[in-house]
């Protein structure tokens, strides 16, 4: 059979370069000794998950400790998934997490070299091979319909074959010459499918960067490199692009592991050098008592768009992810409670081998501690920057008022060398904790433990004496003075003596006093609320708390 002809029939484009070419044209990258060279390569489906970042960083951190380079490619070669805006939405999302690329799609770098980063653009690269291939006599036209394809599947599954195309059910890997150009002639659409020299008989020791070694079956399928379509399939795609966009190290989840076979096969007939894979194991969640993947219909959290509406602390969620990837993260972060997240020695081989267990109840405590690292300020900025986007429009009213809201950051977060408080764990909740201090979010439940006549008492008698110059001491021996008035203890030591001769004692007039100012009986120090909250709005809460008894 004339194999050139045939490619020529098959692969007709106008103008294609050799495949030779393109060693010049994407030449070796010039970077240091060790440098790594890794991608994200997300298939544009608008849907941006937990696994995006968690590889993400460990590409990040990879390519940028070895003085290399992170690129974004982007996999759009099935048109079906492909949904307007998700590129855009990949960038943003891991923006929001601090990942940078340095190049690649919609990046914005004179290190653009590699292109293009769609892949549905470099289709005349990807033909370039396949014609190649064709007149090497290593792929061939597959005319089978999607019909006969399920009729050979479900025969071999009922003898209990290994599914698939291949040996003898390959069948059009024999066609004569005459067929191939019969059909051809009579417009049937084609595939073209690797011929495979593979035998399931032998096997081949691989090592993951991550999972080391592994040893696995040769592969002896005659996949499908070139859809009907004329665009490849993920495993020849992938192939040619990580070749010629120089990448060295390829981080992609253990879903991946089974096709590896194939991946080996196509290097070795494109005589392309293996980029080093690294496998990482799949996000899982502890679900009662037993420990599953994260899925996409059962847990939001999977989704990256989830932490950005839940107002995570971007650095929270990242350094917990490094908890994830690195077990001994959490060793060195305790040590340097202060510390950039970038000094600590990230190594690829210490991922975990299988399952890391994603816990986010864990992640809610980093996230507190982070918060409450941040000054005042940054808080305000992080919270702002939450509301503008999340909040309600009373909530965007109040927080253009930053005087007002850094009085009671101060407050809520605590100051100098006072310990820090930890009231907030995301932006969605610590918002919430602003309500009581504007009027129009102030929803009280006047839920008193004594009867009104305590109550008023004690509101009274304290609105009778309240001076808003008041130290914190001068505030609370007021309070003493106004509990005595009303028969409770004024010395919680005198009240423990005896509690019988008392109605109750100090912290309970402090509590009815904070329920009336906040609307609970749980806030930070009330002297410092009043103060914040101003005599004449502090004194008008003590009024409509006692009309509501
Ligand atoms: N497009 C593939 C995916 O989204 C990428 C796999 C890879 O990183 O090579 O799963």
């Amino acid at each position: 059979m004339n194999l050139k002809e045939l490619a020529k029939r098959l692969i007709p484009d106008e103008n294609l370069l050799e495949p030779e070419e393109y060693e010049s044209i994407y030449p070796q990258r010039q970077l240091p000794k060790g440098a790594q060279v890794t991608r994200l390569a997300p298939s544009p489906t608008g849907f941006i998950h937990l696994g995006n970042l968690y590889s993400a960083l460990a590409d990040e951190r990879c390519a940028h400790t070895t003085g290399g380079i992170f690129y974004l490619r982007i996999e759009d070669t099935d048109e079906k998934r492909k949904v307007e805006g998700a590129v855009e939405s990949v960038i943003r999302s891991l923006k929001y997490f601090g990942i940078k690329f340095d190049e690649g799609a919609e990046i914005e770098s004179p290190l653009n070299k590699y292109g293009p980063y769609y892949q549905r653009a470099r289709a005349q690269i990807y033909r370039s091979f396949v014609k190649r291939l064709i007149e090497q006599g290593l792929a061939y036209p597959c005319f089978c319909t999607a019909e006969e394809l399920d009729e050979v599947r479900e025969k071999q599954t009922q003898s209990k074959e290994t599914t698939g195309y291949y040996g003898v059910y390959a069948k059009c890997r024999n066609l004569s010459e005459q067929e191939i150009y019969k059909n051809l002639d009579e417009g049937k659409p084609f595939v073209i499918r690797l011929k495979s020299s593979g035998n399931i008989e032998n096997k081949i020791t691989f090592r993951d960067a991550i999972k080391g070694d592994i040893t696995v079956t040769e592969n002896d399928q005659d996949v499908v490199i070139l859809k009907s379509d004329g665009i490849p399939t993920y495993h020849f795609a992938h192939a040619i692009d990580d070749h010629f966009m120089r990448t060295t190290l390829v981080i992609r989840g253990e879903e991946w592991l089974s096709s590896l076979p194939i991946h080996i096969e196509l290097h070795k007939v494109l005589g392309f050098r293996q980029p080093t894979y690294a496998h990482t194991c799949s996000l899982m969640k502890m679900d009662g008592e037993t420990k599953r993947k994260l899925s996409k219909r059962k847990d939001p959290e999977l989704s990256l768009d989830y932490y950005r509406k839940a107002g995570y602390f971007p650095l929270a969620v990242v350094k917990y992810l490094m908890t994830v990837l690195n077990s001994n993260f959490e060793e060195w972060a305790l040590k340097n409670p202060d510390g950039d997240y970038r000094d600590f020695k990230f190594k690829i081989d210490k991922m975990g081998k299988s399952g890391a267990l994603f816990d986010l109840d864990k992640l809610n405590d980093v996230s507190k501690t982070e918060i409450s690292k941040l000054s005042p300020e940054a808080c305000y900025d992080f919270l702002k920057e939450w509301v503008d986007e999340f909040g309600t429009d009373a909530d965007r009213t109040h927080f253009n008022d930053r005087e007002y809201i850094l009085k009671i950051l101060n407050l809520i977060m605590g100051t100098g060398g006072k310990k820090r408080r930890k009231d907030i764990e995301r932006a969605e909740q610590g918002v919430r904790l602003f309500d009581y201090f504007f009027d129009d979010t102030f929803k009280p439940e006047y839920a008193y433990r004594f009867d009104g006549q305590t109550v008023t008492a004690v509101l009274d008698g304290f609105a009778k004496v309240y001076d808003p110059a008041d130290d914190n001491s001068t505030w609370f021996s007021k309070l003493k003075e106004v509990a005595k008035a009303v028969g409770f203890a004024a010395e919680m030591s005198e009240y423990k003596a005896d509690p019988t001769a008392f109605k109750g004692n100090v912290s309970d007039a402090a509590e009815i006093l904070r329920i009336a100012v906040v609307g609970s009986p749980n806030s930070p120090d009330l002297c410092t609320i009043m103060g914040i909250l101003g005599k004449e709005r502090a004194l008008k809460r003590l009024t409509d708390a006692k009309k509501a008894i």
